[in-house]
């Protein structure tokens, strides 16, 4: 007889094989229900973005399952934004403190495989794919099942059982049955769609690979970012409708003009553009917030099931991964005590997940419209000479959620705080020089406590 404690996941995309390994390592008995292909062995779209930008959060998961050697190769650090305005001008600015301060592009596919290969590698774990779930009994915790190579229809049991089946959950969809339990979908006007820039001649970057290019228009925005092969991933996002829109962009003269108007240096790297654009979909984007994340000890949800969030901070994935961190430290005190695990993940994690996601949506504004703003870029800089100057209480909101371990709940009620000292110090310059630093001292050490106090705290 098996005494291990048996855990059905749902899904097994990032989130899913990242806590497949996690839980096979404590020793427990994992079957994960992956309703697509198996990425390994077919070639399918991995999902959403072809690469995202993986930070400190997502590498501590990592570390901790003992991964992060074995991606770290493939990483193409990212040291900050480089501003691409119409007039072909660039700035460059910096992300971090320095040039350990950095966010670095991966290639989702890549890192799924990995996660993929480590978590069957496990013994203990077993993946199924083509096999769909189609709801779940959240009485007795069985999942249904269809197998998509013949039809099948079966359930599956477990001890417990997690969602990890990304935004459009099939397990959250069933606990909406839930007495109290509440949901919201709030999807965003603006869709996404993903180009292309070749490697160039000799098989070299087109534009430099260790920054993240962003063409900030106001109203919609495009951004790249680097490929391991050299190419870089351009991300256009724009209204689904309306005057400027992806429904306005109906032919391939309406593409070539609409691009050599608002992102003319781009258009000569792009040889492609009017194929890629026709040929890849347009993708939507949506906030999900939702609660409970379980049903008492029998499901819980994790990842984008329980908290979807824009894509304009690069920490879908990375906050994703941290639920996997939390989850484990719960269990850790816990044990297999479901309920209690559960529970005190729902209370560490949503305040959280819902200020990652507030932030997510500001930074859309920050990226799109106020990157080229000279008074934005002093801010920044002058946030960065703050960090200098009084390490242990300022530390800049975009480090804190990029390159410390803050909870994010803490990081936006500092970055609320520091954007008003900011206000204050920068209200009558135009240079860093001209801080009064010994005013930005008082109001430092007066509405800041030292980070360090929030540490460890989830
Ligand atoms: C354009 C874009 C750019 C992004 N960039 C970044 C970034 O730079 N950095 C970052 O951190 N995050 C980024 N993200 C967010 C990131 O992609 C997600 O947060 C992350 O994929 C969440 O992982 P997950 O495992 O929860 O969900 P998913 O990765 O969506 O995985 C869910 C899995 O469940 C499977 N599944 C779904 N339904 C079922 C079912 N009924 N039965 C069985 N299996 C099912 C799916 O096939 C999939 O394999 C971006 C997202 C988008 C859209």
């Amino acid at each position: 007889m098996n005494e291990q404690p048996h855990i059905i996941l749902v899904g097994a995309g990032l989130a899913g094989s990242l806590l497949a390994i996690s839980l096979a390592k404590k020793g427990f008995r994992v079957d994960v229900y992956e309703r697509r292909p198996d990425m390994r062995a077919v070639e399918i779209s991995a999902g959403r973005s072809i690469n995202l930008a993986l930070s400190v959060r997502g590498i501590h998961a990592l570390k901790d399952v003992g991964l992060f050697d074995d991606i770290a190769p493939k990483l193409l650090p990212m040291r900050g934004r480089m501003i691409h305005a119409v007039t072909g001008e660039r700035v460059f600015s910096q992300y971090g403190k320095d040039a350990t301060e950095v966010i670095n592009s991966v290639s989702r596919a890549d890192l799924n495989m990995r996660l993929l290969d480590l978590a069957e590698s496990q013994s203990g774990v077993r993946i199924h794919f083509q096999q769909r779930c189609t709801g779940i009994d959240l009485a007795s915790g069985a999942v249904r099942l269809r197998d998509e190579t013949d039809g099948r229809e079966y359930t599956a049991t477990a001890d417990t059982v997690i969602g990890t089946d990304g935004s459009a959950s099939a397990i959250r969809a069933e606990m909406q049955n839930l007495d109290g339990f509440t949901v919201t979908e709030d999807i965003l006007e603006h869709g996404y769609k993903e180009l292309v820039i070749p490697a160039g001649p000799g098989g070299k970057f087109l534009l430099e690979s260790d920054a993240l290019h962003i063409w900030p228009r106001h109203a919609f925005m495009m951004i790249a970012l680097p490929n391991i092969d050299k190419t870089f991933t351009c991300t256009l996002f724009l209204a689904h409708e309306g005057e400027q829109s992806f429904a306005s962009l109906d032919t391939p003269a309406r593409v070539r003009d609409f691009f050599a108007a608002q992102f003319p240096d781009a258009v000569p790297l792009m040889p492609t553009l009017e194929e890629t654009f026709f040929a890849n979909p347009t993708g939507s984007l949506a906030t999900v917030r939702c609660r409970p994340w379980h049903a008492g000890g029998t499901v819980a949800l994790l990842g984008d099931a329980s908290h979807a969030i824009v894509p304009f901070f690069g920490q879908g994935m990375n906050c994703a991964f941290e639920d996997c961190t939390v989850l484990s430290e719960c269990i850790n005190r816990h044990g297999t005590d479901w309920d209690k695990v559960y529970r005190a993940y729902d209370e560490l994690r949503k305040p959280n997940a819902d200020a990652i996601a507030d932030l997510a949506l500001e930074n859309f504004i920050e990226m799109r419209d106020r990157v080229t703003d000279a008074h934005f870029l002093l801010t920044k800089a002058v946030g960065l000479a703050l960090e200098q100057r009084f390490p242990d209480r300022f530390v800049p909101k975009y480090s804190m959620v990029s390159f410390h371990r803050v909870p994010y709940a803490v990081a936006q009620r500092r970055g609320r705080i520091q954007d008003d000292i900011l206000d204050h110090l920068c209200a009558n310059i135009s240079r860093v020089e001209d801080v009064d630093w010994q005013h930005a001292g008082v109001l430092v050490r007066e509405m800041l406590i030292p980070l360090a106090d929030y540490a460890a705290v989830y």
